[in-house]
């Protein structure tokens, strides 16, 4: 499944690359900004995306809503920090699938991928 990744940190970037490496996953793109995010989908048309919500230029919960606009069916994935609940909440309204919560513990990546993956 290919997968974009869309955070501000490299770090996290890299953490979740590893992860989905591993485990069969293919990143197709990495985005560091919403703005970026939006652009990069466009062009890749991934089938899964990690969305981070806070972020520079464009937040998450801005880069989703115009995806969502862009491909109704697209399978995003929120990245939250703790306490970002309210983000969510409105997140699941746009159409996000589901979401993972910083810090993240490697199966619950999977797991919650896998999961939307499904369908
Ligand atoms: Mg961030």
């Amino acid at each position: 499944m290919n997968v974009l990744i869309v955070d501000d940190s490299g770090f996290i970037r890299r953490m979740l690359r590893d992860i989905l490496e591993k485990n069969g996953y293919c990143i197709v793109g990495e985005a560091a900004d919403g703005e970026a995010a939006v652009r990069v989908y466009q062009e890749v048309r991934p089938e899964m995306v990690t969305m981070d919500i806070t972020m520079p230029v464009a937040d998450g919960i801005e880069a989703l809503a115009r995806i969502m606009e862009f491909d109704p069916e697209a399978n995003v994935v929120m990245v939250s920090a703790l306490g970002q609940e309210e983000f969510i909440e409105r997140s699941l309204t746009l159409g996000a699938k589901d979401f993972i919560v910083k810090p993240f513990q490697p199966q619950k990546v999977l797991d919650t991928l896998e999961r939307v993956g499904r369908g």
